[in-house]
């Protein structure tokens, strides 16, 4: 048995002003051939589990690439190539193989493109017609007919935070391995909801993807439902096939597909208004935040989240937050490399005044780069390195660049020079700050931020401010959806 797996993920949002290079994979993680295994192997991806089964079952694998870069605007076209080149020459030149098992974003948007993986998989195809293709996507991936006519087996991850990616992968190299066995024959039923749903709104914890997830696990229960899974999608990507959808696999049985799906499909429409936020003032939120008593108090920046391609340097918040003199509180983090440069100059316990953030323009939402000029104490400095303990990633080892502590007002600002989403508490315990002990943990994040820090988590406010992952469609200007996609219609 020989196997080819692979991985590439990036999840593109079309708003971003962030370049995607393939140095921004490189600075995530980029590992070719033996590196991969040696990367993933025991991690909480499902090329971990694609490499325990091949384990054990004694499978000969190639593992050409595996890439993941932070979410950001469309990725270059040169870098698109190599990575899927990768894999290309790999099924070219060292097949065959009996199965390819991918683990892929699913919202991946190539400069000039609208969808990165459907041509990969459609590529593999014309190399090796006859190749079963295994695909892990992320929750938020957006699917396409393009990737539903070249795969053989798709399962989506049940849980955003993403804590099940391990789980999935073994999910779907199973059905796959029991294909290859010829006990089951896997055939796809899917469809599109016709909603652009919010990422803010999709947690698996909450309504209405809770109800969707316990719907999907509804369906596997039933005979000849191989794996069910929702793509709530990406909705910062203004291409045709932005939204959510509906993902079966049946056992031979095409009909058994649809109607779980049709299942599906119903109930994402009976809720669709609950997939969207509802914005309030940014000084009333922060003022409700200053009354609260006991701590912490998880404070979410949602709208510049680098995890959905934000900038991470959008100081509309942290701004209110420090003009209201809320105290405590601990804020991960900015993007600002310059800042990280002065700090690192003048040195731990140096007093300076310093413009912090607002570096990067955003000529999608008409914002112009706006720094906040504060005065404060370099508390710390590191290299913002760390292996992950929490629940998501888990022992990956993560960097977010030279990174330093500024404290101002009552703030304690974590100050990065790569773009990073607070989704691990490492981002404060690798530099000296507890969060367990702060009154207020201010996050640039979403959803994920809950893998890391729900066991701190005594309230929570969300803080409605600027950038490129707002919840504000009225920011947001739509050329390419679909016509007739709810809540344009
Ligand atoms: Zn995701």
């Amino acid at each position: 048995m020989r196997l080819l797996l692979a991985m590439m993920k990036h999840e593109t949002n079309t708003f971003s002003p962030v370049p995607t290079p393939l140095q921004r994979f490189r600075d995530w993680g980029l590992h070719e051939n033996e590196a991969v295994v040696t990367a993933y192997r025991g991690t909480n991806h499902p090329i971990a589990a694609y490499i325990d089964l091949a384990g054990e079952i004694g499978a000969e694998i190639v593992t050409p690439v595996a890439a993941e870069g932070m979410p950001s605007g469309p990725v270059d076209r040169e870098a698109y190539a190599y990575l899927t080149g990768r894999i290309l020459d790999a099924l070219r030149a060292q097949g065959p193989f009996d199965a390819a098992l991918l683990d892929l974003h699913g919202a991946m948007v190539p400069d000039g493109m609208v969808d990165g993986e459907g041509p990969l998989l459609a590529r593999m195809r014309e190399i090796a017609p006859d190749l079963p293709i295994g695909v892990t996507f992320d929750m938020h991936g957006n699917m396409t007919d393009a990737i539903m006519d070249n795969a053989t087996v798709v399962v989506g991850y049940k849980t955003y935070p993403h804590v099940d990616m391990y789980a999935s992968g073994l999910q779907c190299g199973r059905i796959m391995l029991a294909a290859l066995r010829g006990e089951v024959r896997p055939v796809i039923a899917w469809g599109q909801a016709g909603i652009l749903a919010q990422t803010l709104r999709m947690g698996s914890d909450e309504q209405p993807m809770q109800g969707a997830i316990a719907a999907c696990i509804a369906e596997e229960a039933r005979s000849g439902i191989l794996a069910a899974s929702i793509f709530g999608g990406f909705p910062m990507a203004d291409i045709p096939d932005a939204g959510l959808s509906m993902v079966v696999v049946a056992d031979a049985k095409q009909d058994d597909g649809k109607a779980a799906r049709d299942r599906l499909l119903a109930y994402a429409r009976d809720t669709r208004t609950d997939w969207f936020h509802v914005h309030k003032p940014l000084a009333d939120a922060v003022a409700r935040a200053k009354q609260i008593s006991d701590g912490p108090v998880v404070l979410l920046d949602h709208a510049d989240n680098v995890g959905s391609g934000g900038t991470s340097d959008v100081m509309t918040v942290i701004a209110e937050v420090l003009r209201q003199g809320l105290e405590g509180v601990a804020m991960a983090a900015v993007w600002d490399p310059i800042a990280v440069k002065a700090m690192q100059k003048a040195g731990v316990g140096a007093t300076i005044t310093l413009d912090l953030g607002g570096r990067t323009a955003m000529p999608s939402i008409g914002l112009l780069p706006r720094p906040l000029t504060l005065t404060g104490r370099v508390r710390r400095l590191s290299d913002g390195e760390w292996t992950v303990r929490g629940p998501m990633y888990t022992g990956s080892k993560v960097t977010a660049g030279p990174t330093a502590v500024f404290e101002t007002g009552g703030m304690q600002i974590v100050v990065t020079s790569l773009h990073h989403e607070p989704w691990d508490a490492g981002i404060f315990t690798h530099i000296g700050i507890d969060p367990g002990h702060c009154r207020y943990i201010l996050l640039k994040s979403r959803v994920h931020y809950r893998a890391g820090f729900r066991p701190f988590e005594k309230h929570r406010i969300t803080l409605d401010g600027d950038g490129v992952t707002t919840s504000d469609n009225t920011r947001l200007t739509y050329r390419h959806l679909k016509p007739g996609i709810y809540p344009f219609n």
